[in-house]
């Protein structure tokens, strides 16, 4: 606890130190905080600019900061700085790895939609690769548009993408430290992640990404909740419910259900409103 690196960047209470699946497992800003800034002072760029642009691009080949192509109307883009964006805020010349070292943990200027999110969980789930994402009723026999049978391969080799995986099946599966243990699914093996993003404006927003099964899986989910709090209190149980029921057809964990229909974030984000 207490542990700061940068601009006031905590560690969760966890043990330490941390490999890379124990960073997903535990969720570690500090650790994700290390490797930006081991990526953007890399002396084999040879300015933050070129370092910058870099890693853009390959944050761009995993969907963020453009529109997927979804088949319904107004689809965000979401957001993802450029170089100019800093030397507006900055100067030119006057920005480092530490002046934009929220984007490591994905805040900051970066912006991304629920439906980003969910196509980044299938990516992992797949092991490197997305589908253009389209809304269907259902699946019958006859062949899509091929549009949507073309994979979209990320700039990361797929070999490193079963670590992340291990990861964030540990996040829900790996004991007392996992951010998300309490809503593990028995006999169904759920991968995710927990987000929490601050909220200049009040209560902090939960956020989940998840996939299931681990090998072989069938369904990939993003769950945002405007002033909820902690990822794993509110999103994380959602979608693990949701993932229960699209796999098995039912709810058997009737506790986690009914304290996700008592639970009323209305009411913070209204109060809040009215103190603003
Ligand atoms: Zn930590």
């Amino acid at each position: 606890m207490g542990y700061h690196v940068g601009r006031g960047v905590e560690c969760h209470a966890h043990p330490s130190p941390l490999d890379f699946r124990q960073s997903i497992q535990m969720s570690c800003n500090a650790y994700y905080c290390y490797v930006f800034r081991n990526i953007m002072d890399n002396p084999k760029y040879p300015s933050i600019d070129t370092a910058f642009n870099q890693w853009r691009t390959y944050v761009q080949s995993f969907g963020f900061g453009q529109k997927l192509g979804l088949d319904i109307p107004n689809e965000s883009a979401g957001m993802l700085p450029t170089v100019r964006t800093y030397d507006r805020i900055h100067g030119d010349g006057k920005w480092k790895s530490l002046s934009i070292i929220s984007l490591a943990i994905g805040q900051g200027e970066i912006g991304t939609t629920p439906l980003h999110l969910a196509n980044f969980a299938a990516l992992i789930a797949n092991r490197g690769y997305y589908y253009t994402p389209h809304v269907v009723r259902n699946v019958v026999n006859e062949a899509p548009d091929p549009k949507y049978k073309e994979k979209h391969y990320t700039l990361v080799d797929t070999s490193h993408f079963g670590p992340v995986v291990d990861g964030m099946y540990l996040a829900v599966n790996g004991g007392a430290h996992s951010t998300a243990g309490w809503v593990r699914i028995p006999g169904i093996d759920m991968c995710g992640k927990t987000g929490t993003a601050q909220n200049p404006h009040g209560e902090k927003h939960s956020v989940f990404m998840s996939f299931a099964p681990r090998e072989n899986p069938k369904i990939a989910i993003a769950v945002y909740m405007e002033n909820a709090g902690w990822g794993g209190s509110w999103a994380a149980p959602v979608a693990s419910l949701m993932t229960e029921y699209y796999l098995t057809g039912e709810v058997k964990r009737k506790a986690i259900e009914n304290r996700i229909k008592e639970g009323n974030f209305m009411s913070k984000a209204s109060r809040m409103k009215k103190n603003n």
